[in-house]
């Protein structure tokens, strides 16, 4: 079912994003994963390659996978968006809407136990309209028996190294909830 999705997805052109991308990128990972992470739209190397989270801060987030003890290769990630804005732009509202029926579909199928947004438009997206992330990173929602959390996208955590200890914790906590 993911693949036909994923199908579906990768032929899409129902917003002005189609125009511009060069690989629709759709997800990658265990299609049975526990925990799936989402974060806010592909970035130059994920548009150039079709694989989500490669680049400098795709590298970034390994690291903390590695450093909590989650193998890559057992989560799933994806993006609310699934082509590259232009010079990498905030997606507007019209594209996320256009956009966020894959996510929904992904979700489902995958059907996740635990939810760990990427930084604040994912979080506001899938968890508080008015997510604050300084406020609100680390911090577990239960929704419909799954828990949603969100900590700073890695790409953020580039320009703003002072952020990477409390995302270090949240990792934490996230391989804590996994492993319970
Ligand atoms: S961003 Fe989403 S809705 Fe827009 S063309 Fe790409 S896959 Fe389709």
């Amino acid at each position: 079912m993911l693949e036909q999705l994923r199908e579906r997805c990768l032929a899409c052109r129902a917003c002005p994003l189609a125009e511009t991308r060069t690989h629709v990128v759709f997800g990658s990972g265990d299609p049975g994963a526990d925990i799936m992470f989402v974060g806010e739209a592909p970035g130059k190397n994920e548009d150039l390659t079709g694989e989500p989270f490669v680049g400098r801060a795709g590298q970034l987030l390994d690291r903390y996978l590695e450093a909590v003890g989650i193998p890559r290769e057992k989560v799933y990630i994806t993006n609310i968006i699934k082509c590259r804005p232009p010079q990498n732009r905030d997606p507007n509202p019209g594209e996320q809407e256009a956009c966020i029926g894959y996510l929904r579909e992904q979700f489902r199928i995958i059907s996740p136990r635990i939810v760990v947004c990427l930084g604040r438009i994912a979080a506001q997206k899938m968890i508080d309209p008015n997510f604050r992330m300084t406020r609100q990173h680390g911090e577990m929602v239960k929704k419909g028996g799954v828990l949603f959390t969100a900590t700073y996208h890695p790409a953020a955590l580039l320009r703003n190294p002072a952020y990477k200890a409390d995302t270090l914790q949240d990792f934490k906590r996230i391989a804590e909830a996994a492993g319970s």
